[in-house]
């Protein structure tokens, strides 16, 4: 089987480089082509054409197939809809900010955490991504935008630390001076929660920001709204938040997707306040979008108001997360979902 050098590390194409009796210092070659965007080895043109001859045997450049581009007219986002080898898809977002381009990332074909409010979930778990596929979205971005981007979120589908090795690989990737050089502070995890990979994060990242789907003030809502929560519950999270605060000395986001009628009134607001008392954290709140398979609706603009409000008058720093792409927005995972 051909070797997938999209996946690899400097380090780990130098050992390539070494097995395949080549010169060592090739690996950094390679990976600079790579990460400036060359898809054949036919381009990299600082390698003699009998080695590029050989890495066609020995290797290969993993491309993600664009199967529909979504393009705002408002702000610049673009929705992706990409085709993996085996033909499953995935989404990935592209968004302009005035600090610069951001993309949100997808970490697996579809999602087995059962949360009631994502379309991501619906189909299940088909497989995990690899460590190429993930970086291979913010490639192939920037080579259909021309843009560069300097932030990622991996926010898309799936839920990143139930594929923690191949995450890790992504990051270490991006983040290589030879490649994207992507700063650990311009990468954002987002999980449901699952607690021995927290701490592990938190060890192995502790300059990359975690944000926590936290949707609900308690048990009883969480239950209800994100099963993962039967496993971790509120509190126990909330511990590990302060435990992560305490050893990478970096805050944490709560995202909390307002639900109408089901987390999104005043008594909410109060409890969520008491439960995140004397933290070091922001709260994004998240008006949920519809989607097309579930009954839950998103809060009206005037209730988010007002639970921002609450939250702001006990000192918890809060923003209510801007709707980009608004025209073209199906909530989240639906393009997959829809095709
Ligand atoms: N599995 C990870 C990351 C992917 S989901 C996680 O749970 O954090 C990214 C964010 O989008 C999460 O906060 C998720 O709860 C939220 N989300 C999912 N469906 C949504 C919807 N319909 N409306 C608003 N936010 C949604």
């Amino acid at each position: 089987m051909k070797t997938n050098i999209k996946n690899m590390t400097v380090k780990e194409l130098e050992t390539f480089f070494g097995n395949i009796e080549e010169k060592k210092f090739r690996a950094k070659q390679l990976f600079q082509w790579l990460y400036r965007g060359a898809y054949s080895f036919d381009e990299m043109t600082d390698l003699s054409k009998e080695l590029r001859e050989k890495l066609e045997k020995e290797a290969f450049i993993e491309q993600l197939k664009i199967v529909k581009i979504q393009k705002s007219k408002k702000d610049g986002t673009r929705k992706y809809l990409f085709e993996l080898s085996d033909g499953n898809t995935i989404e990935s977002v592209f968004m302009k900010y005035k600090f610069g381009n951001s993309v949100c990332v997808s970490s697996q074909a579809g999602c087995r955490m059962g949360c009631s409010f994502c379309a991501s979930t619906i189909g299940g778990l088909n497989r995990n991504l690899t460590a190429a596929e993930m970086a291979d979205q913010i490639l192939s971005i920037e080579k259909d935008t021309g843009e560069k981007i300097g932030n990622i979120v991996v926010m898309g589908t799936g839920e990143p630390f139930d594929n923690y090795e191949n995450l890790s690989q992504f990051i270490r990737i991006i983040n290589s001076k030879e490649g994207l050089n992507l700063g650990m502070r311009s990468i954002t995890v987002s999980t449901c929660g699952l607690i021995p990979k927290i701490k592990e994060f938190a060890n192995d990242f502790p300059q990359v920001n975690l944000a926590l789907s936290l949707h609900a003030p308690n048990d009883k809502i969480r239950n209800m709204l994100m099963p993962i929560n039967n496993k971790y519950n509120v509190d126990e999270l909330l511990e590990v938040c302060r435990g992560y605060i305490n050893k990478t000395g970096r805050r944490v986001t709560f995202e909390y997707a307002l639900v109408k009628g089901i987390n999104d009134n005043i008594n909410h607001a109060e409890e969520l306040a008491l439960k995140l008392k004397g933290m070091i954290c922001h709260v994004n709140l998240i008006p949920l979008n519809n989607v097309l398979e579930s009954n839950l609706k998103g809060t009206e603009r005037d209730d988010v108001e007002k639970f921002k409000n609450v939250l702001e008058k006990k000192g918890i720093q809060v923003t209510v997360r801007r709707e980009m792409g608004s025209d073209i927005d199906a909530a989240c995972g639906q393009l997959r979902l829809r095709n």
